[in-house]
């Protein structure tokens, strides 16, 4: 077929945090081409971030963009307390003390909002800060704190993350202030939530059953080595999975994390999830002006192995220039999308994943469709894929192929349309429900003209359901000629 299409197809999710917190900012953010903003609830009161929610949404509206919310849960993960915003510099060979307290760090003394710290450590114990770049060597043990060596040194900055030995320290997720925030972020109207430190399905699951089928769209945070060993059931059991570099790469050898990345994104996205490469894409531009050219290699290859979004985190929650990383993202993707074998995924796809026939009769359906779709968009050499999708599953389905043309999913909902803001090539458009199958078609075609997808002359490729069958799934595939 068919043209690649000229926009950005992979998403971006940006963190928001205090440099990225305003309102102009935000919007000036979305142009350079953030499609979801993610909040790290570890890192302030959950009202804070439900404020900045709320900017979020002000900001997109002044673009007319559904861009998603991300709440990211912290787990059962435990941080040092706050470092400066511009950052302290732990050089090796440097001692520094270790107290159990969750208040501040600085060069000399480090917070670990840990109470058990002093009688889980002993002398001998590594302790790795941040994504693992810092590391500490426990030297002595004392009633009011610990003393231990810089090993390799960095920069910490805000409240990053602590992992003590894991065989003295496994609370399971989710926590119950866990459950806390998901309460107050559900209740606040997030689209989606990310749950850190999974090890199972049933982890998933826990969140599942406390929001309901109604609640926001579950992203799994695959950080753990446990995670890697369950993937096909935590797949199966959530919404979104997300490549937790960081985590990952401090809890496995560091040379497996590429490998491991790339396996995470077959499987995830074969299943139709959106998967989230996440962590030290473009670390750099938290200072500097430009990514390096391994930053610029890292995010061109985690489009090649087919990520569905990326992910930047202290680039812009406190990186000197938030626009400038996501419009470096944005650039880096556009072109390696350029590189991107379309048809061979589409039919490497095709050729490895039916539904199972234990599956319910409404995916099989859906998954069958899609993939003729898929199938008759080249044939027919069409200008644009439109899914009428209610809950955004049939378009999720159908971004699984990779569809080298644009992608227009028109949704009564407007919370599915936000969630779609993750999903790979997918460009969501609100449209009233309709009552019947030619009105959903044509409605949806006029639709996707005015949003510029495609236009008079052209053939499109239309999937319907309709919702009020017994049991719904998108069971219509129609050949448009747009008038
Ligand atoms: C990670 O560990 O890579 C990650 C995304 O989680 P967090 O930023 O919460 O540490």
């Amino acid at each position: 077929m068919a043209r690649a299409s000229p926009a950005r197809r992979t998403k971006i999710v940006a963190t928001i945090g205090p440099a990225s917190a305003d309102p102009a900012l935000l919007v000036q953010m979305i142009h350079a081409g953030m499609d979801m903003a993610r909040l790290g609830l570890a890192h302030e009161p959950v009202e804070a971030s439900i404020a900045k929610m709320r900017l979020i949404r002000g900001a997109a509206e002044v673009c007319g963009r559904h861009i998603g919310v991300l709440a990211d849960l912290p787990g059962p993960k435990v941080r040092a307390g706050s470092f400066p915003a511009e950052g302290v510099a732990l050089s090796e060979g440097a001692q520094v003390g270790l107290v159990p307290e969750g208040g501040s760090s600085g060069p000399t003394v480090i917070g670990i909002d840990y109470p058990r710290l002093l009688q889980d450590i002993e002398p001998g114990d590594l302790i790795a800060l941040g994504d693992g770049g810092v590391t500490l060597l426990v030297e002595a043990v004392e009633p009011s704190g610990a003393v231990a060596r810089v090993r390799s040194g960095g920069v910490l900055r805000g409240r990053p993350g602590v992992n003590l030995p894991p065989e003295k320290f496994s609370i399971p997720t989710p926590t119950p202030e866990d459950m806390r925030l998901l309460d107050a972020v559900t209740e606040a109207g997030v689209d989606a939530v990310a749950i850190s430190f999974v090890r199972t399905s049933a982890d998933v699951r826990a969140v599942r059953n406390a929001v309901g089928p109604d609640g926001p769209m579950l992203v799994a945070k695959i950080e753990t080595p446990a995670a890697v060993d369950d993937l096909d059931a935590i797949i199966e059991a959530s919404d979104g999975v997300m490549v937790a570099r960081g985590d990952l790469g401090v809890r496995i050898p560091l040379e497996r994390v590429p490998h491991i990345q790339k396996r995470i994104i077959r499987s995830g996205v074969s299943r139709a999830l959106p998967v989230i490469t996440a962590t030290q894409m473009l670390e750099s531009m938290i200072q500097a002006p430009t990514p390096t050219r391994a930053e610029v290699s890292d995010v061109a290859n985690a489009v090649l192995d087919g990520s569905s979004a990326l992910m930047l985190s202290a680039e812009t929650a406190v990186g000197h220039d938030p626009v400038a990383a996501v419009a470096w993202m944005a650039r880096i993707a556009l072109a390696a999308e350029q590189e991107f074998d379309y048809y061979a995924w589409g039919s490497e796809l095709g050729r490895r994943h039916g539904a199972s026939g234990e599956a319910p009769n409404a995916t099989r359906i859906v998954s069958a469709i899609t993939a003729a779709a898929w199938r008759a968009a080249y044939d027919a050499d069409a200008s644009a894929i439109i899914c009428a999708t209610r809950s955004g599953t049939t378009a999720r389905s159908i971004s699984r192929f990779r569809p080298p043309v644009p992608v227009v999913a028109v949704t009564p909902s407007l919370r599915t349309a936000r969630q779609l803001s993750v999903a790979w090539g997918i460009q969501s458009v609100l449209d009233q429900e309709r009552s019947s199958i030619d009105d959903i078609v044509w409605f949806s075609v006029k639709a996707a003209v005015e949003a510029g997808a495609c236009r008079p002359g052209d053939i499109v490729v239309v999937l319907v359901g309709f919702p009020d069958e017994l049991e719904p799934a998108t069971d219509v595939l129609r050949l448009v000629r747009v008038h």
